[in-house]
Formats: structure tokens, C-alpha cells, sequence
């Protein structure tokens, strides 16, 4: 839930707990174990006679957020046990391109002779999240960016102090700072002075491989636990409805796992869970390309519900779809919708594209000629070759394609014109992006609803402590969450460009790990605020 002026209709999250627990229909009796005012297994207050194993900080999930949280944690001098569902870590992570969105002036953008602020980074972000951002939270994010990126530093990741202009997705070379979202289109100009902020890991190409072999190293070498093949199930709660461990599963064996300051969910997302995008975004249902892993199955936002948790954003997600995946050149071609109609500025980042897709364009194709087929790489022209719709006129192309004749010539007729003047007065392109489609054959590649990819970035409600929230607003004791198990509002309608996400989830998974260890154990009734954790304590 969204909702602001929800809390008339609320019921005490006691109550919510005992009637949640109830509904699931919790029908195994606790063949031992002592009882918290509860009956059955499946009810939060359940506490078993002894827990299997015990920890300051437990963190369900080992990906990006999981290994943040877990290094700050142990650096605070708190145990940690990490519940890791698979046999390996890395999540989703591990399959990532390895850029990570930071600015205010890294080292990466000082070399590279690009001057950035906090400010226009925040500038930036806050408009291009659109609906559902959380400016505080985008400030926060904004002020912890170049701390971020020491940080990374310190374990180890290399950043080339180079940068790649163009349109990519990931860097085919090794260079360390690209363009990852829309600084440079029309309007964000008017809002922010553009700068690159997409960090890539050095490294050709994609390199989450790399990125996640850093970060496990690194919380390995802390020496917190890692247990694999270890599903957490559901959240225990004490009397006072504080979370004080979690109910696994592994190899059809129940554990408890104590938490004696606190759990940290980070257990991704829920792209891979067909009941969840059916409820909550069912316009991508279409989508045959998920991205993720099978551990996105949403689990760890259902067991924060369960115990009564809000959910924000949960409507939203990366959805993507770029000609530059292809090659840079295509940016030259134009979109048409089943109308024959441009839709977007090709020139957009793939999020944008994908987005209008989605919502307003589920059939679309990419049009190019054969000149810009010949300059594209060879693996480019083996795929369009395999893959388009081909013609040797306009006219039969819109007829392979199934669209309106006269409307598509009109529209490239006029996007001809633009490459002309230099001034694209439909969608802005930018002057070095417009190229005169009129070299037969013609291509249309499919980008239709179907081939746009997509994850979700929804998830449990958090505050700047990365403390979970409650539908009322209320930290719920014991509880934090980040990355894609968790909603900051940094990414809302759009997601601001690739990078945020790892981002997001490192800068969250760093809170929480600091919050988390300086909490006070359960057995103790007033807690420190984590307010006054030491400066040091808090740094790199
Ligand atoms: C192909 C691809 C490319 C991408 N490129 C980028 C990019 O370049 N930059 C960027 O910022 N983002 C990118 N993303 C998105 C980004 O990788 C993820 O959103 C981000 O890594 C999520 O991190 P996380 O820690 O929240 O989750 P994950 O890394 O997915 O980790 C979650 C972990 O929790 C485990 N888990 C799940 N359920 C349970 C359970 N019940 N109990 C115990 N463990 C559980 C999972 O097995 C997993 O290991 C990309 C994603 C994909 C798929």
C-alpha cells in the first residue's frame, strides 16, 4: 500500500499478525516448544524451545545489499549469519553489467574532465524518478555517493578512470564512466547540468561477475557465516511484536535462526513470481524476458506483509528495450508504434523506451535501412539479418509489418526531413542521432511488449534508517530491508538510469548493516538511538 490516509481503516499490527498468521491457515502444532500467547507453527510469536543458530545481525539473502549490509555490520563488531537460499550467492547481482550509479564528483568523473555536484545529481534524479520519489531519500542517496564510491574502492573494486561516449548499455571496453540514463535528452538539460554517472566495473562488457566476486570477498573476509541452501520462511516476533529471528527451511528441515539485534532482508525481488506481477503489475505479464533469478520470488516482501509491513511502489519496475543494445548506430533508426507512428526520441534510455512500450506501445518495431545495418558490428548485423522483418520499399515494409501504409511513410517521410533541418521537432532527438532512413533494403525489428525485459523495484516500505515501516508509518522493531526486497523511492515510476539499482542497493544494505549492529539485543528494553552511532563507526 501506497496510501497516506490509510489509518482509519487500520487494525494494531498485533492484531494484523494474529489475524494473518490465522488466515494462512497454520494448521501444524508445535510438536515442542514454548508458547507466546500463540498456537501453531506458522504463527510470527511462535518460539521454539532452542534456536539452531544465533547471530547480532541475521541478513536473508547474500546479493548486493546482503554483502553491504553484512560488511558493515561485522565492521561494527556485530556477529553476522547471512541465510542464503541457493547454493551460491550473487543473486541477481552476479548476472548485473556492472554499472553502478554515483556522482558528486568521484574520482572517475575527475579524471575524466567532468565536473558534477551533489545538486545537479539530485537535480537529475528527483525528475527523472518521477511519480513516487522520495526526495529525502534521493538526497540521501546523493550524499552518500561519493562515500560510496571510497567505499567501493576499499574493497577492492577497479574503476578505469575513463570514460566512453556514446549510447551503450554496458561499455564494450573496459572504460569506467558512461552515460547511463537521460542527462543528456532536451528536458533534463533544462533541470540539471548533465554528467556521466554510470560507474562500470573495469572489466570489458558486462561485468556483475566481477562486481559480485569483489563484494563476496569482501564480506567473506569479515568473517560473517554464510548459510547456503538455507530458505528463510517467515519472521519471529517476541511479545512486544519486536522481529527476533527467522523460521528457514533446507532440505525440508526446519531451523530458527536468532537475531539478536536485528533481521535484514535482502532476498530481491519478484519478477520470478507470476502471482505477484499478476497482482501487482500486470501490464508486464507480456514480457517473455525477466530479469533476475529464481530466488525473485518475493518471498522476502511477503514475510515483511505477513508481520504487517507496508509496501511501496510495488506497480513499478525496470523495464528496458534500446536499440543501442544492438549497436550505437541504431539510435539512427526510428520506433513505430502499430499505428506507423514514432512514439519516443530513440536516442532515450532503454528504462524510457521499455516504459512506452509497456504502458502505451505493446506493438512496436525498430526500423533501420541497410546503411545503418552495414556500419553496425557483425554480431548486430547477424541478428538483425536472423530476427527483422525485411523490404526492399517502405510500403512493403509496413505491409511485412502489418501497419498502416501511407501513415508510416508520412512518418519516416518526416523524420527524414529532421535529419535535414537538424532539428527533430517531434521527440528532440539530438542533432548526432538523426540519419536519413532511404538506403533499401528496410529492416523492422520486433520490439514489441514481448521482447521488452523487466524486474521489479517495488517492495517493502523503508526510511533512511532502512527500517521497515508499517502501514501506519511505525519502524517495526528488529526489521530492516534493502535493495529490491525494499522500496527507498530512489527508484519510482522511471528508474533514473542503469547503475541505481546495485546503487540503491548498496547504500541501503550499508545502513542497515549500521543500524542493525548498533541496535541494542532483544533481551534489553530501550534501545540507543542509532542516531548516535559514532561518525567512525559510520565510515568506510
Ligand atoms: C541481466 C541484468 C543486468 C543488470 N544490470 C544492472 C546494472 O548494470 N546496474 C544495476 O544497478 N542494476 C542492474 N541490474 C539489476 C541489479 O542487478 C539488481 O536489481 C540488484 O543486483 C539486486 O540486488 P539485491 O541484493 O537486492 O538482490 P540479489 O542480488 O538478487 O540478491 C538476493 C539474494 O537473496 C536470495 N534469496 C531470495 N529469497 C531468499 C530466501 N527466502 N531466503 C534466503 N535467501 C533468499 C537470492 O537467492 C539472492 O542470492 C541488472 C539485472 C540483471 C538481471
Amino acid at each position: 500500500m501506497d496510501g497516506t490516509d490509510k489509518k482509519e481503516k487500520l487494525i494494531t499490527r498485533r492484531e494484523f499478525v494474529k489475524f494473518a498468521s490465522l488466515s494462512v491457515g497454520a494448521a501444524a502444532i508445535a510438536a515442542a516448544g514454548s508458547m507466546t500467547g500463540c498456537d501453531t507453527v506458522d504463527d510470527p510469536h511462535y518460539t521454539p524451545v532452542s534456536w539452531d543458530q544465533q547471530a547480532d545481525v541475521v541478513i536473508v539473502g547474500f546479493g548486493a545489499a546482503g554483502a553491504a549490509a553484512a560488511i558493515e555490520a561485522r565492521k561494527i563488531g556485530a556477529s553476522v549469519i547471512i541465510i542464503e537460499k541457493m547454493s551460491a550467492g550473487g543473486g541477481s547481482t552476479k548476472m548485473c553489467g556492472g554499472i553502478i550509479y554515483m556522482g558528486g564528483g568521484t574520482a572517475v568523473q575527475q579524471a575524466a574532465g567532468f565536473t558534477d555536484t551533489r545538486d545537479d545529481m539530485f537535480n537529475y534524479l528527483l525528475a527523472a524518478a518521477g511519480d513516487g520519489a522520495d526526495p529525502d531519500m534521493i538526497g540521501l542517496y546523493c550524499d552518500t555517493s561519493l562515500d560510496l564510491y571510497d567505499w567501493l574502492v576499499q574493497q577492492e573494486m577497479p574503476f578505469k578512470q575513463s570514460f566512453l561516449p556514446g549510447k551503450y548499455a554496458e561499455p564494450p571496453t573496459d572504460d569506467g564512466l558512461i552515460y547511463s540514463g537521460n542527462e543528456l535528452q532536451a528536458y533534463y538539460r533544462t533541470v540539471a547540468t548533465p554528467a556521466p554517472r554510470g560507474h562500470h566495473v573495469q572489466g570489458e562488457g558486462s561485468t556483475g561477475y566481477q562486481l559480485w566476486q569483489y563484494l563476496e570477498a569482501a564480506a567473506n573476509n569479515t568473517g560473517a557465516q554464510t548459510l547456503y541452501g538455507m530458505a528463510a520462511e517467515m519472521l519471529m516476533l517476541n511479545a512486544e511484536d519486536r522481529v527476533i529471528g527467522v523460521k528457514t527451511q533446507s532440505g525440508g528441515i526446519t531451523r530458527y535462526v536468532k537475531a539478536a539485534r536485528a533481521v535484514i532482508l535482502c532476498s530481491g525481488g519478484f519478477a520470478f513470481n507470476k502471482g505477484m506481477v499478476r497482482q501487482y503489475c500486470p501490464e508486464y505479464l507480456p514480457s517473455k524476458v525477466r530479469l533476475g533469478t529464481q530466488g525473485d520470488d518475493g518471498a522476502g516482501i511477503r514475510m515483511g506483509q505477513k508481520i504487517g509491513a507496508d509496501v511501496r511502489l510495488m506497480n513499478e519496475g525496470f523495464t528496458y528495450a534500446a536499440a543501442y543494445v544492438y549497436d550505437p548506430g541504431f539510435v539512427k533508426g526510428i520506433y513505430v508504434n502499430n499505428k506507423g507512428r514514432r512514439f519516443i526520441g530513440e536516442d532515450n534510455y532503454g528504462e524510457w523506451v521499455g516504459e512506452a512500450i509497456m504502458s502505451s506501445n505493446p506493438v512496436a518495431y525498430l526500423i533501420i535501412d541497410e546503411k545503418m545495418l552495414q556500419d553496425a558490428a557483425s554480431w548486430a548485423q547477424g541478428l538483425v539479418k536472423t530476427l527483422a522483418k525485411k523490404a526492399d520499399s517502405i510500403a512493403a515494409l509496413a505491409t511485412a509489418l502489418k501497419i498502416p501504409s501511407a501513415v508510416f511513410a508520412d512518418t519516416v517521410e518526416l523524420y527524414n526531413t529532421f535529419t535535414e533541418t537538424g532539428d527533430d521537432t517531434e521527440f528532440q532527438k539530438a542533432p548526432e542521432y538523426l540519419a536519413r532512413l532511404n538506403t533499401p533494403p528496410f529492416y523492422g525489428l520486433n520490439f514489441s511488449a514481448a521482447a521488452v525485459s523487466f524486474f521489479t523495484t517495488g517492495g517493502l516500505k523503508i526510511n533512511k534508517k532502512a527500517q521497515v515501516l508499517t502501514v501506519s508509518g511505525e519502524p517495526i522493531a528488529g526489521l530492516y530491508a534493502a535493495g529490491r526486497n525494499a522500496s527507498s523511492g530512489v527508484i519510482a515510476h522511471n528508474y533514473p538510469g542503469s547503475g541505481i539499482s546495485v546503487g540503491d542497493a548498496l547504500v541501503f544494505g550499508r545502513i542497515a548493516g549500521w543500524e542493525a549492529a548498533v541496535l541494542p539485543t532483544s533481551q534489553k528494553r530501550f534501545c540507543r538511538s542509532p542516531q548516535n552511532i559514532p561518525a567512525a563507526g559510520r565510515k568506510a
